[in-house]
């Protein structure tokens, strides 16, 4: 996605060669209409697939999965990420660690918003380990739901993430994608 690569060049900084900071439109701000673009180049992407439902995590996920449900016309699940002491019998939760947090915390999708009638698709903004999305298919799969795919905004390509998940057997759509940050510089594939 050609306008997307021209803002991440204009907006986003390198933090070091693992991390992109992309605040602007990512994981602080939002602009609504780029968003909704994404939101209908995933539709685009995933058209002919069964979906119906989209799954994302809370919170960078959730503007561009609401898009994405918007174009498709389906409702928006999105798990919550918290730090649980005690289990929680009407909801499913997986254990994932936080790449940008150096943390682990537990992603909860309650029971009754997944049926095993749904093929979900998955959407979320970054992708680096794959360690979130991961976690959620785990959940997904644990309802009895399908996956119709997997949309994601930036894949850093030279993280393990995206290819594992191809490897898998997913379909994996990135609007972007990132080989390299090395010397303070964003390639892109
Ligand atoms: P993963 O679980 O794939 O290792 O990491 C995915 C999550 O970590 C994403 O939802 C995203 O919010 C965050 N993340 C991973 N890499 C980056 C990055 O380079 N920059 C920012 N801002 N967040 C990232």
């Amino acid at each position: 996605m050609d306008i997307l690569k021209e803002r991440i060049l204009r907006e986003a900084t390198v933090v070091n060669a693992d991390v992109l900071k992309l605040d602007s439109l990512l994981n602080h701000g939002v602009d609504p209409e780029l968003t909704m673009e994404m939101g209908k180049e995933f539709a685009k992407r995933f058209a002919g697939r069964t979906i119906t439902k989209v799954i994302t995590v809370e919170s960078s996920g959730i503007p561009v999965a609401f898009a994405t449900a918007y174009s498709l016309g389906v409702p928006l699940v999105f798990a919550r990420r918290k730090k649980t002491l005690l289990g929680d019998a009407d909801a499913y939760v997986e254990r994932v660690p936080s790449f940008t947090k150096g943390i682990v915390t537990d992603l909860i999708v309650s029971r009754n918003l997944l049926a095993p009638e749904d093929s979900v698709l998955f959407i979320d903004d970054i992708i680096a380990n794959g360690d979130a999305a991961r976690g959620l298919l785990k959940i997904v799969e644990q309802s009895g739901a399908k996956v119709a795919g997997i949309g994601i905004v930036l894949e850093k390509s030279f993280q393990a993430g995206g290819r594992t998940l191809r490897e898998l057997g997913y379909k994996v759509e990135s609007l972007v994608r990132i080989s390299s940050l090395e010397g303070n510089e964003i390639v892109f594939e």
